[in-house]
């Protein structure tokens, strides 16, 4: 169970620091991509539309639990930042982003399975793909929740990739590790498919990281 973050002014500022980082870091370029933090009221999330590079901290829009928004539109995937903020009380961050390689592999619905053994960041032996549908819709949501269970990380087919997080910090730095897994992942699929690490050997790694606190997706 997290806290909620208080809306100041240097949660604002925090959020727009790192939208910024999410492209400065290759993750993220264009209008793509949106981010949120669970607040004391509901959530802030980024606004539809509106390019980092000029968004200021008065633009994040406060949204609640029932849709309700204060401020200009809010990013057209609220609703899969509201459902999995409301059912996932282990974090407070939702990053989303369609970052390339990650996306690339998700273009054939395709999951990460443990060929690696950073797999295991995101909680489980594989970082699904959630199917396909439209963005911005409430099915998309769904799909995202069940893609996301027990994990903190989901491709989403056709689309991109979601990062959990109980910080900014956390999250970006999970959705930078995704994407680096990706890379490698399709890099390592042109010599053939590669073998997997069994599921015995994932729950040691998995178990080895939390006992750890390995990476940064461990810290609380
Ligand atoms: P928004 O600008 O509405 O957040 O949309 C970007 C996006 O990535 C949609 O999936
Ligand atoms: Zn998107």
């Amino acid at each position: 169970m997290t806290t909620p973050v208080q809306d100041t002014i240097d949660l604002r500022r925090e959020m727009v620091a790192t939208c910024r980082s999410m492209n400065s870091s290759g993750i993220n370029q264009g209008t793509s991509g949106n981010l949120s933090v669970r607040t004391e009221r509901g959530f802030l999330v980024t606004p539809s539309s509106l390019p980092y590079e000029t968004m200021q901290p008065d633009d994040l829009v406060e949204m609640h639990f029932d849709g309700s928004y204060v401020g200009r539109p809010p990013s057209s995937e609220w609703r899969f930042h509201r459902d999995i903020l409301q059912k996932r009380s282990d974090i407070n961050v939702v990053l989303h982003c369609h970052s390339v390689y990650a996306t690339t592999l998700a273009c054939h619905n395709k999951a990460i399975p443990s060929f690696h053994y950073m797999t295991g960041i995101a909680g489980g032996t594989t970082i699904r793909c959630a199917p396909y549908a439209t963005f911005g819709t409430q099915a998309l949501s769904d799909n995202a929740i069940v893609a996301l269970e027990d994990r903190l990380a989901c491709l989403l087919s056709q689309h991109g990739q979601i990062s959990l997080g109980v910080t900014l910090e956390s999250a970006l730095w999970l959705a930078i590790e995704v994407e680096t897994l990706s890379r490698i992942y399709v890099q390592a699929l042109t010599l053939g498919e590669p073998p997997i690490l069994s599921d015995e050997e994932m729950e040691r790694v998995i178990t080895q990281m939390r006992q750890i606190k390995y990476s940064m997706s461990q810290q609380a």
